[in-house]
């Protein structure tokens, strides 16, 4: 479980990023962040990753406050809109990095990447660079790489947006496939109206850094809270 309780960023500008937001997110639940340009979703995600400290509030994993640990010690892993494989890396070795850096042994290493890359259905690209893959075939790698060390949590910033219409549609599918089959607990940024309601399984509404509804696609969609969220998903207020 990931929770937020009164998480508030104020930036040098003034204004409240993130505004008071108190959230839950279950375990193994696919969690979406949906709300329009400049509504605090990057930066919600980025302070539960720990590559932002919030002003004030507290951020839990399983009960336990992470507020203060850095990134590497709470056992998340993010993947953004810019996938930032290593160009000069094979695909081996961009997903084998995390894996390196934790010092782990050769053999298992191997295991694990082979595992990843059958699961993305990316094991005939191990030897290629970056440079020679697709963006759906490189938007798959950034995934894989986040998967081979089993984080508990899963933080997705709009990581199709780089992809043209209808492979967007196939990776959407495919990364609901995955999840569902982890079960690793997600949060998923998207200003996708369309991409909110069919992944998650419960979409939080924010603007001006507040949430103004939680619920799941068909509550947001067949009961939106005020005309802020009806207007924004397009449902009939
Ligand atoms: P988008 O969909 O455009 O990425 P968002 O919902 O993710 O938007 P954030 O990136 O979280 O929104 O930004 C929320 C607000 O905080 C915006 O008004 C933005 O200008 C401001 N902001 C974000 N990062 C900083 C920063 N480093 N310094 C100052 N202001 C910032």
């Amino acid at each position: 479980t990931v929770e937020t309780r009164a998480l508030i960023k104020r930036f040098d500008s003034g204004t409240n990023a993130v505004d008071g937001i108190d959230l839950s997110v279950r375990e193994g639940e696919f969690m979406v962040l949906l709300g329009p340009s400049g509504s605090g979703k990057t930066t919600l995600l980025r302070m539960i990753a720990g590559l932002e400290q919030p002003t004030s509030g507290d951020i839990l994993l399983d009960g336990q406050v992470i507020t203060g640990l850095p990134p590497r010690a709470r056992n998340m892993a993010m993947v953004f809109q810019s996938y930032a494989l290593y160009p000069h890396l094979n695909v081996f070795r961009n997903i084998a990095f995390p894996l390196r850096a934790q010092g782990m042994a050769r053999g298992s290493i191997q295991e694990k990447v082979d595992w990843a890359a059958k699961m993305f259905g990316i094991s005939a690209l191990l030897q290629r660079k970056p440079r020679q893959l697709s963006g759906g075939e490189r938007q798959r790698v950034a995934l894989a790489r986040a998967v081979v060390r089993e984080p508990v949590v899963f933080l997705l910033d709009e990581p199709l947006s780089n992809l043209d219409a209808k492979l967007r549609i196939s990776a959407r599918d495919e990364l609901q496939q995955f999840q569902r089959h982890l079960e690793t607990t997600t949060i998923y940024v998207t200003h996708d109206q369309v991409e909110a309601l069919a992944l998650g399984d419960r979409i939080v509404v924010l603007d001006h850094g507040s949430i103004h509804q939680i619920g799941t696609p068909q509550e947001v969609y067949e009961r939106p809270a005020d005309t802020f969220v009806a207007t924004f998903i397009g449902a009939p207020p």
